[in-house]
């Protein structure tokens, strides 16, 4: 406790620009934290003096940067001679609302785009709808994208878009699914996180809102959520990575999902995709009692974990997100599974910290083909749950 203290003092501390890419919250976790080469002997001295044992996960946080930014470059040569999409490389969010409309296009008879609202910066909140018809079906609910810097998460939705378009009709256990289920898939639910990325900071995490009386900007969009708000694991800080806002869902990406999941009241599970850590997690995250329903989540995540393993070896840990990662006030799945959604899960996808968000481009596709067991599971277990 006396360690994660000293950590936690440290990222208060505005000038030494620590930021945590898995932050300190209870004893037994690592902690990961990106520090600047004029600070770093400073933070070595610290942590030595503190007992705090390290060691160099990314030698060149630059180096990384630098290969992403090519990499992209390059894909975006050669799809300027082909009119179809790379799935295997990162898209800016033009690339990807155009895809949306390509993908609606391409399926008209199963795929819809909807808009849910608008944000902070009055980019339009889109989600695409999978439904082969029926009035207020059983809904599953997935997002992707709420932290902007977590690019593996669009890319996995995008891929699993397309997996659900193309496949529906063939794939026994998609058009089981589909026949019966409506899926609603937010592909990037901050989108000006996202823009600003992409712009000016690749590791931006918040939304982009004015915080009044600080120039700090953002405010975390999952620590915004009305189930256990401004609770352990959340700062009322601007300045944190974690600020949970100035009053739940006072950010207008999370108010137009909780908007949208009221109104459709039918929504039977929410699957909410991260990065990185490689674990599969449910409610909850604001307190340490068990969930009512926690033998039923523990077992269907121990299936899809197992499943999701089976594909390349991939390994995931799972359990409860207070019990697994740390306390998280104000979660989305939280807050979905206080309000009636039973099967409420969030994924932390690849890595465990070789290269934390700036995961090679490289493996998006291994990585949306592994999640997508895990999902599948979720999803045919809501399937054959009725509730
Ligand atoms: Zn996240």
């Amino acid at each position: 406790e006396e360690q994660i203290t000293v950590l936690r003092v440290l990222g208060e501390q505005e000038e030494l620009q620590v930021d945590f890419w898995r932050h300190p919250y209870s004893p037994g976790h690592p902690v990961d934290l990106l520090v600047s080469f004029p600070n770093l002997q400073g933070i070595k001295k610290l942590l030595d003096f503190h007992n705090l044992s390290y060691s160099i996960m990314i030698e060149d946080v630059q180096e990384l940067l630098d290969e992403e930014k090519e990499s992209m470059r390059r894909s975006r040569r050669v799809k300027r001679s082909s009119k179809t999409f790379d799935f295997a490389s990162y898209h800016t969010l033009d690339e990807i609302y155009d895809w949306m409309d390509f993908l609606v296009e391409e399926h008209p008879n199963l795929v819809s785009k909807i808009q849910i609202g608008k944000s902070y910066e009055n980019r339009p909140l889109y989600v695409l709808k999978f439904s082969t018809g029926g009035t207020n079906r059983s809904a599953i609910w997935v997002d992707t994208g709420t932290h902007s810097r977590e690019w593996i998460t669009p890319a996995t939705g995008v891929w699993m878009a397309n997996k659900m378009a193309t496949e529906y009709g063939q794939d026994p256990s998609i058009t089981g699914l589909l026949e019966e289920v409506d899926v609603f898939l937010e592909v990037i639910a901050n989108p000006d996180g996202f823009v600003f990325t992409h712009s000016s900071n690749r590791l931006w995490r918040k939304t982009r809102s004015v915080n009044a009386g600080s120039r700090c900007v953002g405010v975390d969009p999952n620590r915004n959520w009305d189930a256990g708000f401004g609770g352990a694991g959340s700062s009322s800080n601007p300045c944190s990575e974690t600020y949970h806002g100035p009053h739940p869902h006072s950010e207008k990406e999370v108010k137009a999902i909780v908007d949208f999941i009221r109104a459709h009241g039918n929504v039977k599970s929410v699957i909410s995709l991260h990065s990185y850590s490689q674990m599969l997690l449910f409610p909850y995250g604001y307190r340490r009692v068990p969930a009512p329903d926690y033998q039923e989540m523990n077992e269907l995540a121990r299936k899809a974990v197992k499943d999701l393993s089976a594909v390349f070896g991939t390994e995931y840990t799972y359990g409860s997100i207070a019990d697994t990662i740390y306390m998280a006030g104000g979660n989305t799945v939280d807050w979905a599974y206080d309000n009636g959604v039973k099967y409420s899960f969030t994924l932390e996808l690849r890595d465990s910290g070789r290269h934390g968000f700036l995961l090679p481009s490289s493996q998006i596709i291994p990585t949306a083909t592994e999640t997508w067991a895990a999902v599948l599971d979720i999803m045919l277990h809501v399937l054959e749950h009725p509730y």
